[in-house]
């Protein structure tokens, strides 16, 4: 298949190629998809994008125009990319539904350890040679309550390490999963969460439920110096909201690994930009709040399952074949049987 790979860098590119042998022709280009660079894909059968790529109803119509018939998407979240106006444009979109869990559940831990314990800030006084501890204390994780939004493969995964810090550990989703109630995680309704929590940690998706669904009204519910964490999708935290209640010292501290506006942003080059979003600069200013731009996913073992079922997926659809993490089914579909899929090389 003749692919195209926007948005890819020099971190996911070896382990695309890997993944993919000889069996696809693959241009790779940092260039993100928007509007202006659908141009690039004519003559392409797939496009492979990430989550800083705009899939959104007119690039998908550009796309459809190129000649593009697939899009294999090298994350989980798919809140990038039109769906309803893919399937219109018979376009079948992939994700990769599962890629090491721990990966992401483990950048929230650091962050949060990294916060609490005021670990940055020590390194910076440790390269000046003061070596006083003023300002340095953190709290114990042991004991403390741990409200987790979103109890599915990161959630869990999350949870899992919070119980071995030995953490009462909450949780709040419309689907309860017996695993956790197993593990004695309790499922409280999302208000009672946010206000018995120390520690609040989002894991669910962005959808139009649960866009802002960190506002005005969950911060003044919240616990007076809890922390929050941020490793799923910007929007599902209201951002002028979030910095009213660290001004009001409601939040101890915030770790962020997305951010609203990170598109066009995040995994680029800015030094010799000015940037001009005065949100962004507040909350960089702000020493009890800790941003990563976007790399909770970033280990080997995540980068390699995201290449192994990106090219899963279009080896699939190569031999006519649906793959099953396909997100919209078209009236032709045909699903892989296990034979099929086995036959399919998996890294
Ligand atoms: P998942 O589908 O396994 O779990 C999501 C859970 O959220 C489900 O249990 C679902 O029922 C729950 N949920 C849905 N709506 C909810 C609501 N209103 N309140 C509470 N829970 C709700 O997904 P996952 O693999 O655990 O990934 C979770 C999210 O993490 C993804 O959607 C993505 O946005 C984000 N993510 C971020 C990175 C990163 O690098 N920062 C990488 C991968 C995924």
């Amino acid at each position: 298949m003749k692919v195209i790979a926007y948005s890819t860098k020099t971190y996911d590119r070896p382990y695309l190629k890997k993944a993919a042998g000889e069996r696809h022709e693959i241009l790779f280009t940092e260039t993100r998809l928007t509007l202006e660079t659908t141009s690039l894909a004519n003559g392409y059968d797939a496009v492979s994008l990430f989550t800083s790529d705009d899939a959104s109803d007119l690039v998908l119509k550009k796309l459809a125009e190129c000649g593009v018939k697939y899009i294999a998407l090298r994350s989980a979240g798919h809140d990038h990319v039109d769906l309803k106006s893919a399937t219109k444009l018979q376009i079948r979109v992939s994700n990769v539904p599962e890629y090491s869990p721990n990966s992401i559940a483990e950048h929230a831990v650091a962050m949060l350890m990294a916060v609490n314990r005021k670990i940055v800030q020590s390194q910076l006084l440790m390269q000046l040679q003061d070596f006083r501890l003023d300002n340095l204390t953190g709290f114990d994780i042991h004991g403390k309550v741990v409200g987790i939004v979103g109890t599915g493969k990161i959630g869990m995964a999350f949870a899992r390490i919070m119980t071995g810090f030995d953490a009462i550990v909450l949780a709040s989703d419309p689907v309860t999963n017996p695993e956790a109630e197993a593990e004695g995680i309790k499922y409280l309704p999302f208000t009672e969460l946010v206000q018995k929590s120390d520690i609040i940690s989002i894991h669910c998706p962005l959808n139009d439920s649960t866009k802002n669904m960190f506002s005005k009204t969950q911060f003044s519910q919240m616990r007076t110096g809890s922390i929050l964490i941020n490793t799923s999708r910007g929007r599902i935290v209201n951002t002028p909201d979030l910095i009213e209640a660290i001004e009001k010292g409601i939040l101890g501290a915030a770790c962020l690994d997305v951010y609203d506006n990170e598109k066009g942003l995040f995994f680029e080059d800015h030094r010799n930009t000015v940037l001009s979003d005065p949100a962004f600069a507040r909350l960089r200013s702000f020493k009890n709040v800790m941003i990563t731009g976007h790399q909770a996913f970033l280990t080997h073992e995540a980068l390699s399952g995201i290449a192994g079922t990106t090219i899963h997926n279009l080896d699939l659809w190569e031999q006519g074949l649906t793959s099953p993490n396909q997100l919209n089914l078209l009236a032709d579909d045909r699903s892989a049987s296990m034979e099929d899929q086995k036959a399919t090389v998996r890294i």
